[in-house]
């Protein structure tokens, strides 16, 4: 198979470098061979998006209906298959990934439809006779950089409202799973869109992701990943005044009362902190746990955690898939180190484990007796390895919820009203979860959170037409 090029103004074009994309869970197959791009393909790039830009945004609605409404009838109809791709590259499972390539192709269904729900308003002036219009109107030509645990969700979320609301856009995906993405841009470059009004470049974050940050013919970037990039992503497009949007991390608390149902306690936990892995910005990995149930959960989750079923992502009686790559293997067994030398417990799992295929395999960790202040309960480990911290109380545990950096997703099991109610009003967090696990959202509704974890407007749902226009108001006298 030959190198699989990047997308530029239409024509696809190879790259002087590129590198291998591997399957972690099978360090000896080689998923393909993908171009790795440089500062000139970003400016080749961005040059045709711009051209491209204003003839898109000319388009009328139901052209732009049309187009994103077949890219996500093509991605549903190829489920399976982009499902297969997406756990080979990335090491979620089969089941997860097919559920993600689902949400991808449902995320391009409904921005097909907010093209023609794109509405203004209509306002009397306060001086006679005048009347006054506020309009949306596209960015121009949008960045967007995603990181690699969902490669086809994320660059569904930030690509599909881009272009219904008539931006040009320039793409470069993570590193690690350049797979999904140059399907996604195959299914993009085959549906009808004008040459140039989608690009994509692949390639590493120091070289593609900083060109584009230069670039002045990107009018917003839209990212998603760590805190520490994102950091630098917005100090850079404030430098040169460019619009920008951020999704970091998070580490995410989920309560669990005396009087919750502890099956449901447990399930909750379970799909939270250890299914993708844990790789996952929403996972649960503070399990924050009041007396009276605090030893009945720990001996049921680890119950659980010893019946999970971890190897290859696509076998069918998988649990949980590798880690994705070397350096995230070390970040976890370096946590799993720390814990321990912080005065945790590690109650279950945390071995590296060897299968058939040499892969990141990784037994999900549990750890017991651990403080607020400890290091694996204050930074994002993004692996399969969650802490249980003892609360006397309900407010306590509230408490312990919010001290954090960050604040993306928060949940509560609790068959108690009055403690859901209070929670829901005062986690600080974007998205709030009862008696379900942290992660796992709708495709229609915003998506994010506050603190350290967002930074500037909402993604998806109808919340997303504020980072990719921009409002203009217009007076007009007689
Ligand atoms: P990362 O920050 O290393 O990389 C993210 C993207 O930024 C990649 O495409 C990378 O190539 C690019 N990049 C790196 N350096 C850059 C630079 N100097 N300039 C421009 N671009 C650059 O993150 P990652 O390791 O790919 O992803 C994991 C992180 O993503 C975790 O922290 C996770 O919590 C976060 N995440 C957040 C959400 C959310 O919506 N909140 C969702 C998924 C993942």
């Amino acid at each position: 198979m030959g190198i699989h090029a990047n997308l530029i103004a239409g024509e696809w074009k190879v790259s002087a470098e590129s590198s291998d994309n591997m399957n972690p869970s099978d360090l000896g197959d080689i998923v393909g061979e993908y171009a790795s791009g440089d500062a000139s393909s970003v400016t080749d790039a961005v040059a045709a998006a711009a051209a491209a830009a204003p003839d898109w945004a000319a388009t009328t609605p139901q052209a732009r209906f049309d187009v994103l409404d077949a890219i996500g009838t093509e991605i549903l109809n190829r489920k399976a298959e982009l499902g297969e791709l997406l756990a080979r590259e990335e090491g979620k499972t089969l089941p997860e990934g097919i559920g993600e390539v689902g949400r991808a192709g449902m995320v391009f269904k409904f921005f097909a439809g907010e093209a023609l729900r794109i509405a203004g308003e209509k306002i009397d002036s306060i001086r006679p006779g005048i009347e006054v219009e506020i309009t949306r109107e596209p960015l121009g030509v949008v960045g967007v950089i995603t990181p690699w645990n969902f490669p086809i969700a994320i660059p569904a979320w930030k690509i599909a409202p881009a272009l219904a609301y008539g931006n040009a856009v320039v793409f470069k995906p993570a590193a690690l799973v350049p797979g999904c993405a140059w399907e996604l841009a195959d299914i993009l470059a085959r549906a009808g869109l004008p040459r140039g009004v989608f690009n994509l470049i692949m390639g590493r974050g120091s070289i593609v992701g900083e060109a584009m940050l230069e670039n002045r013919g990107i009018a917003g970037i839209s990212f998603t990943g760590s805190v520490d990039t994102g950091a630098h992503v917005a100090a850079r497009c404030a430098a040169r005044l460019a619009k920008v949007q951020l999704e970091m991390g998070g580490k995410n608390p989920l309560i669990i009362l005396d009087d919750a149902d502890l099956p449901t306690a447990v399930n909750c936990a379970v799909q939270g902190a250890f299914y993708s892995t844990g790789q996952r910005c929403t996972a649960s990995s503070r399990l924050i746990v009041t007396e009276g149930i605090h030893d009945r959960f720990v001996d049921a989750i680890i119950e659980r955690m010893k019946a999970l079923r971890v190897g290859d992502a696509l076998e069918a009686d998988t649990d949980i898939g590798p880690v994705v790559d070397q350096s995230q293997m070390e970040k976890d067994l370096e946590y799993l180190e720390v814990g321990v030398k912080e005065g945790a417990r590690l109650a279950t799992g945390g071995k590296r484990l060897k299968r058939d295929k040499d892969g990141f395999y990784l037994e999900p960790a549990l750890f017991t007796d651990t403080a607020p202040n400890m290091r694996i309960n204050r930074d994002e480990i993004f692996g399969p390895v969650a802490s249980v911290i003892r609360a006397g109380n309900y407010e306590e545990a509230l408490s312990i919820a919010n001290d954090t950096p960050f604040g993306l997703s928060g949940g509560i099991c609790t068959t108690s009203l009055k403690h859901a109610s209070h929670y829901r009003k005062n986690a600080q967090v974007g998205m709030v979860m009862v008696n379900l696990p942290t992660a796992g959202v709708d495709y229609h509704v915003p998506f994010g959170g506050r603190k350290g974890s967002s930074y500037g407007s909402r993604e998806q749902g109808r919340y997303a037409v504020e980072f990719y226009t921009t409002v203009k108001t217009s007076y007009v006298a007689p």
